[in-house]
């Protein structure tokens, strides 16, 4: 149950993928902001907890759900739910996001399909149940998770960059499609940053990437979260259907 709320005018933000990596330093962001964060995670619930925890200590109402966001059955229950227990959402954050990496020659049918089916027709998923009540109220920002891989494509990542590419396309067009309803819709496209999703690369290779980033080191996911937080709030409310990278310069 989300803790006692504190700030019953506060914004409400909606997280994907906030148990870990740049989700979770994103529901922290917008909490610290005063924001009231619902947030899902696909099976990792012992995570989550601690989010909840470390993000209720703001003093805003924070609401974990698992959801899996492939599934629009799932999705539109979740956005239910959000709707009932913290009220309708600004803010919405789409960070879900999976890798099943393998070069094309090898790469199986259920590689291919899982990726698209989480990372873009999950992102849809969101966007389309979220964005009914944003038109309605004529208001709201909606910022997508892409990638450097999608605007420049990474081998051994076809799946991948395909559906990072593909947010871009969709992020732009839903900006073309809702702003003048008052909603904004831009992609954050991060290079490497340090979260469970790159940990397994060899070291070897992570140290080649590194030597291709002009700083020099991989980024943190506060930072990517503090390039979510200044997008989905007033301060960018002339910037709309953007792709921001933040990749230390990265050099492809
Ligand atoms: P991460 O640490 O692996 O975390 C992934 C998150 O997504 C977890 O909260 C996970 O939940 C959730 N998730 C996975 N599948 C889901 C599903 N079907 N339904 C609902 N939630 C699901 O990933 P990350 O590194 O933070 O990446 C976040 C986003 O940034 C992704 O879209 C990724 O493509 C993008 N990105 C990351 C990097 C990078 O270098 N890390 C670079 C560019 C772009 P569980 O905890 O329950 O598994």
């Amino acid at each position: 149950m989300p803790e006692k709320n504190e700030t019953p005018t506060a914004k409400v933000a909606l997280v994907t993928g906030g148990s870990r990596g740049i989700g979770r330093a994103c529901v922290l962001r917008l909490a610290r902001e005063g924001y009231d964060v619902a947030f899902c995670y696909a099976s990792q619930a012992e995570a989550a907890e601690l989010v909840r925890k470390e993000a209720a200590g703001y003093g805003t109402r924070i609401l974990p759900l698992q959801a899996d966001v492939a599934s629009a059955d799932s999705v539109r229950a979740m956005v239910k739910q959000v709707g009932e227990e913290l009220g309708p959402i600004d803010a919405l954050v789409t960070s879900a996001g999976i890798t099943r990496d393998n070069p094309l020659l090898l790469m199986t049918d259920e590689q291919w399909q899982q990726t698209l089916d989480v990372n873009l027709t999950g992102t849809y998923n969101v966007c389309r149940a979220v964005v009914f009540d944003m038109l309605k109220r004529r208001s709201g920002s909606i910022v997508t998770l892409s990638s450097v891989a999608g605007v420049h494509g990474t081998p051994t990542q076809s799946n991948y960059s395909s559906t990072k590419a593909g947010i871009i396309g969709f992020t732009k067009s839903m900006a073309k499609e809702v702003g003048k309803y008052g909603i904004r819709v831009n992609a954050v496209a991060p290079g490497f940053i340090e979260t469970d999703m790159v940990a397994d690369l060899d070291p070897d290779h992570m140290a080649r990437m590194v030597d291709r980033v002009p700083l020099g080191r991989v980024g943190t996911a506060g930072e990517v979260a503090e390039l979510v937080a200044f997008l989905a709030s007033d301060k960018a409310a002339y910037i709309t259907g953007s792709v921001v990278q933040i990749d230390g310069g990265i050099v492809v």
